[in-house]
């Protein structure tokens, strides 16, 4: 199954899932605040690297790449 990364609306939280083609993460739960209801990122092919063309982004904290935690 493909990763994707979906987007927080309430928090802008990014979380990654493994989920089947055609998930739109409405049911999905962010997993800084909880809110549910996530929006797809569509950029956020996780499983094709991170995008940015290397590294982790513009992040250049030890965030393990989703910056979910550093912004
Ligand atoms: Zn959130």
């Amino acid at each position: 199954m493909p990763m994707y990364e979906f987007r927080c609306p309430s928090c802008g939280g990014i979380t990654t899932e493994l989920c089947k083609m055609g998930e739109n993460g409405e049911h999905l739960s962010c997993c800084e605040c909880g809110t549910t209801g996530l929006l797809k990122n569509i950029s956020g092919f996780a499983s094709l690297g991170i995008p940015g063309g290397g590294g982790k982004g513009s992040c250049s904290s030890s965030c393990s790449g989703n910056c979910t935690g550093c912004h």
